[in-house]
């Protein structure tokens, strides 16, 4: 009898699925999507690369200079569980998170996020010294 009355109850309902893409669902204000960093406020403290548990930070110095000072943090998506644990360390503040949730992309390039002189094609940072 309650098997006939969940299948009434389903059939008179709304779906609760949605027609992805088309539709999608509103996000939570804190919704952790892809992160973004402010490098012009960045200090290269390195501490979120430090706590990262997922070693989703490497951090990169610009060609040709080898001082700590001047790293910056270069993020691998793929590697990233979203945690927030970088964000809540950084001492600027200037780590926080998009609500872009579609992260997939062909390549490494696009999964990455970069200091502004990492060069187009190097963005997995391996021809960069690391700190
Ligand atoms: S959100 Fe977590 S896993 Fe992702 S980069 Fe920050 S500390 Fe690492
Ligand atoms: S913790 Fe913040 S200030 Fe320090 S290197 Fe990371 S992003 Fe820059």
């Amino acid at each position: 009898m309650s098997v006939i009355k969940e299948v009434l109850r389903n059939i008179i309902s709304r779906p609760v699925t949605l027609k992805y893409p088309q539709e999608r669902k509103e996000l939570p204000e804190r919704f952790r999507g892809r992160i973004t960093i402010d490098y012009d406020n960045c200090i290269g403290c390195g501490l979120c690369a430090r706590v990262c548990p997922a070693l989703a930070i490497t951090m990169v110095n610009p060609p040709g200079k080898k001082d700590i000072r001047s790293r910056r943090p270069l993020v691998h998506l793929y590697k990233c569980i979203f945690c927030g644990q970088c964000a809540l360390v950084c001492p600027r503040k200037v780590i926080s998170f998009t609500h872009e949730y579609e992260l997939a992309s062909y390549d490494k390039e696009g999964s990455v996020v970069a200091p502004p002189f990492v060069k187009k094609g190097n963005k997995g940072g391996r021809e960069l010294s690391k700190g």
